[in-house]
């Protein structure tokens, strides 16, 4: 009986094991073709087609030379502190017809998302339309700021790279400072050869929000009439900061504005869709996109002068407005309380006017802000 229940055993052993042979013999083959086809992949990735290598990098970039069509570049903009090259993303959508070349810039200030949101449904949008002229898009100036999720060039120990890129423009090609460098290659090679006007866009800094808020500098007619073509919920009559993009177009004689488009670190698509619409409606005017311009249902509100309410010590802050509060002088805005719930300040609106930029961070520090008023 023992030897018969053995030979079961050893029978049914033989037959398992020819199994697990045949199974082997099918499955290792499609193993090995799965790790070579990954590894295919992965040289895809790094090589041509879908990767970078598609890209043509380029250090000088003229779209008059270009054919009708969409293309993208990285513009080399110098090197790291570690040697690796800095390549800034070039988006042109040019098309058949002769016009107007607009250049969107976005990110010079790398915690503000909101700008590389809107180019990339700008160009989305575009696809399949006629254009008479063509649009330039670089979605994402700052590439170290942005890897850094940072407002600055967060580059070099040297403590000259912390410096913030739109205070550098034009830039310099020999300057001590890397950011003046790197903002002098894209200057000269990529933004005042390639734009007839031209928008830059924002967002407010880490901790705070603006609405659709455009800054423009009113002496320029076009700057001016170009706010408004952008349909922003406010704009301020600005004369600028010397070493912005702005102000170093308008320097150049190519009218440009100031896009700020809400809160930074995040895409906020209901945003995002109505600066695309703002941006479109300033194409149709210039004839770069066909059709008439759409008119808001509520007008921009323009102001001149910014009255700022900043923490008078460090605290939780309850703010008593929203962004767009029409408020008047000595209205309740905010009630600072320190660590232990207890009432620390009451502060009050200065002016009258309408609530621009709130803190959105419930804790701040002495000395930032907590509301600003446009009047
Ligand atoms: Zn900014």
């Amino acid at each position: 009986m023992q030897l018969l229940i053995t030979k079961r055993i050893l029978a049914t052993m033989r037959w398992v094991h020819l199994v697990v042979i045949a199974l082997l013999s099918v499955l290792v083959p499609t193993f090995v073709a799965d790790a070579a086809e990954s590894q295919s992949d992965n040289d895809s990735s790094t090589g041509s087609a879908e990767g970078n290598g598609a890209r043509q990098v380029v250090s000088m970039l003229d779209v008059s030379s270009l054919q009708a069509g969409k293309h993208e570049f990285h513009f080399f903009a110098g090197t790291d502190d570690q040697g690796a090259t800095m390549l800034v993303p070039v988006v042109v959508v040019k098309g058949r017809k002769p016009g107007k070349r607009l250049l969107v810039t976005a990110g010079v200030h790398g915690d503000e998302l909101n700008g590389i949101g809107v180019i990339q449904s700008l160009i989305a949008d575009l696809a399949d339309r006629e254009l008479s002229g063509t649009v330039i898009a670089v979605p994402g100036l700052n590439q170290p700021g942005l890897a850094a999720n940072s407002r600055y060039f967060a580059q070099s120990t040297n403590g000259k790279g912390r410096r913030d890129l739109n205070r550098v423009f034009p830039g310099k090609l020999d300057s001590s400072s890397e950011a003046a460098r790197y903002a002098g290659k894209l200057w000269q090679g990529l933004l005042s050869n390639n734009a007839d006007i031209a928008v830059d866009l924002h967002t407010q800094t880490t901790g705070s929000s603006y609405p659709l808020f455009v800054f423009a500098d009113f002496r320029d007619a076009r700057a001016k009439q170009m706010a408004f073509e952008l349909q922003p919920e406010m704009i301020k009559n600005d004369r600028g900061q010397k070493g912005t993009l702005e102000t170093a177009f308008l320097a150049a004689g190519i009218p440009a504005v100031t896009y700020e488009i809400g809160a930074p670190q995040k895409f906020q698509q209901d945003l995002i869709a109505r600066a695309v619409q703002g941006l479109k409606n300033l194409m149709k005017t210039e004839g770069i996109l066909r059709g008439a311009p759409q008119v808001p249902d509520n007008p921009s509100y323009v102001g001149s002068m910014f009255s700022d309410i900043h923490a008078a010590s460090a605290g939780v802050f309850e703010l008593k407005i929203q962004l767009l509060d029409d408020v008047v002088g000595g209205q309740l805005i905010a009630i600072g309380y320190d660590a232990y719930g207890v009432e620390t300040k009451r502060y009050f609106a200065p002016k009258s006017g309408r609530i621009v930029s709130v803190a959105t961070g419930t804790e701040r520090e002495a000395g930032n802000l907590l509301a600003r008023i446009l009047y």
